[in-house]
């Protein structure tokens, strides 16, 4: 650490106090672009998450007994105090994440957008009234809070994983104890201290900082947290069901991702040059929905990957808090390693890297990797197979479509996918067959606040975004209401009638 570099203290926020941790640990925060600690966080012990969950327990009904207009009036201005601190809140990403300062900025708005997308349904959550099968009687479906919600969100997008799931949480009157990843907690500490001077009332909103092995696992075992809504990698997953399994909690689990790219000979290949260097680089290639893996026409396969390489070499890499910076660092040293590491396969495999493959030399610090393009013969290569969330792409050649749809669906992940064609049998094709939940056509992400973000397979449980997610956040009850002396009742209760 140089000695310049001033270390700030935050803290966790518990029934409405910022504090630090009993146990006295903390967590340092990195600049990935410096290498130097610039802020701590707390580490929560589990006690204080037990504390915390208590506290959501206790003030969620209250805030339930709102009505979702007076909780979408606390979203409004909540939103509002993000877009109004946009910058300070961008710079605050940037630091903690390496990503772009443009590309904060776009993240931060995107969070205020979500709390508004959502306060926006306070008028139109409703359950459904049915027809009985018998007279004067009616059938209501309720939708009402769950209760406690634990939050737990990853470091690629610490700002608007989290605001997507506390938008749909308070608006439907649940309480939240959210927990960040430990690479970027403070995007979501400012979030709480924003909500926090929209008068958010005290213990709907609770914070706490820690490792996914022990704030985590006490969020996910505890009997008081009825839905567990996580985003990151799938081994994360894996273990929350399990351990959330005890007590039969609900889940909502955005996954893995490992979106194929496939570009046809028909597509306008200025456009999709363009956009298929987009979306394998954004935010570093560290995005759920990048595309990490292409399969390309072999027909145009000598025109296309050369002019990929080029548009690749053009990307600026350096300091992100730039605004003429492409490629920021990557988020941490551990995940610059898992990326290398996938570089070594590639090596071993004697797959052909066309370009990058090291750290750029100019950088004395800072996670940077070079954009690395590498050609891959088999679809069963590690490359293909396993998310590399770094800026890596494999590359291979198909010779029809069809294949490439099968080659597409050939894989654990189903988040993204994108297809690059303007024939329209084509474009139907990839709707109806590629097996992903989310397909940019012609088009790339990020994904829309009212679509759904969900996949197949081991991408997860739930949808986010949309109208579906708050279906992840409430329960339904079924009400059977009499509303007469009833005459029909004997006819339901034969016992005792017939003597
Ligand atoms: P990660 O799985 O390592 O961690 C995500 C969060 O889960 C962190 O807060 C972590 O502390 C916590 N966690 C880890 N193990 C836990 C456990 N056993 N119990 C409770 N909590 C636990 O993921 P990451 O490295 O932070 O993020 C990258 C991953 O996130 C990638 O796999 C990426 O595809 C995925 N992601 C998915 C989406 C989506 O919408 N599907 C969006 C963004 C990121």
């Amino acid at each position: 650490m140089s000695e310049t570099t001033q270390v700030t203290q935050y803290g966790m926020y518990i029934d409405g106090e910022w504090k630090q941790s009993d146990g006295g640990d903390t967590i340092k925060v990195i600049n990935p672009a410096t290498e130097e600690v610039f802020a701590t966080v707390p580490k929560a012990t589990r006690d204080e998450v037990k504390e915390a969950i208590d506290v959501a327990k206790s003030a969620q009904p209250k805030w339930e007994d709102l009505s979702p207009l007076q909780r979408s009036a606390y979203m409004m201005k909540i939103a509002e105090l993000i877009d109004q601190d946009q910058d300070r809140l961008a710079r605050i990403l940037t630091m903690e994440q390496g990503k772009p300062i443009y590309e904060s900025r776009f993240e931060i708005s995107g969070s205020a957008t979500n709390f508004r997308y959502y306060a926006e349904f306070a008028r139109r959550i409703a359950g459904d009234v049915l027809p009985s099968d018998f007279p004067r009687q009616s059938i209501m479906i309720l939708k009402l809070p769950i209760g406690v919600v634990g939050s737990i969100t990853p470091w690629n997008f610490p700002s608007s994983t989290v605001a997507r799931k506390l938008a749909p949480a308070l608006i439907t009157g649940n309480a939240v104890v959210t927990k960040p990843s430990s690479n970027t907690p403070l995007s979501t500490v400012e979030l709480v201290k924003l909500a926090e001077r929209a008068g958010l009332p005290k213990g709907v909103l609770n914070l706490v900082t820690g490792s996914g092995g022990q704030v985590g696992e006490e969020l996910v075992t505890n009997n008081d947290v009825g839905l567990i809504t996580m985003t990151g990698s799938t081994e994360a997953g894996r273990k929350i069901m399990q351990s959330a399994s005890n007590h039969v909690a609900k889940l909502l689990l955005e996954l893995g991702g490992k979106a194929p790219l496939i570009i046809w000979r028909d597509a306008d290949m200025e456009w999709a040059l363009k956009c298929a260097i987009w979306a394998r680089f954004w935010n570093n290639g560290q995005t759920c929905i990048a595309a990490e893996r292409m399969y390309v026409d072999s027909e145009i396969k000598n025109k296309f990957i050369p002019a990929f390489v080029d548009a690749a070499k053009r990307l600026v890499i350096g300091d992100p808090s730039s605004p003429k910076t492409d490629l920021g660092p990557m988020v941490s040293g551990d995940e610059k390693k898992t990326s290398e590491s996938f570089i070594q396969k590639a090596v071993d495999e004697k797959d052909k890297i066309i370009i990058g493959g090291s750290s750029p030399k100019e950088f004395k610090k800072g996670y940077f990797l070079e954009p690395t393009i590498i050609e891959v013969q088999e679809q069963k290569s590690p490359l293909i197979q396993e998310e590399i969330f770094g800026p890596i792409v494999p590359v291979m050649e198909v010779e029809d479509f069809d294949k490439a749809i099968d080659l597409a669906n050939d894989s654990i992940y189903g988040l993204s996918s994108y297809v690059f064609t303007r024939d329209s049998n084509r474009m139907m094709k990839a709707m109806y067959k590629i097996k992903f939940g989310e397909c940019y056509i012609n088009q790339v992400g990020p994904e829309q606040f009212q679509g759904a973000h969900t996949g197949f397979r081991q991408t997860g449980v739930g949808a986010e975004g949309s109208r579906y997610a708050l279906e992840c956040y409430t329960q339904l009850k079924t009400c059977y209401i009499d509303w007469d002396d009833h005459p029909s009742l004997p006819y339901l209760f034969p016992y005792g009638s017939k003597s």
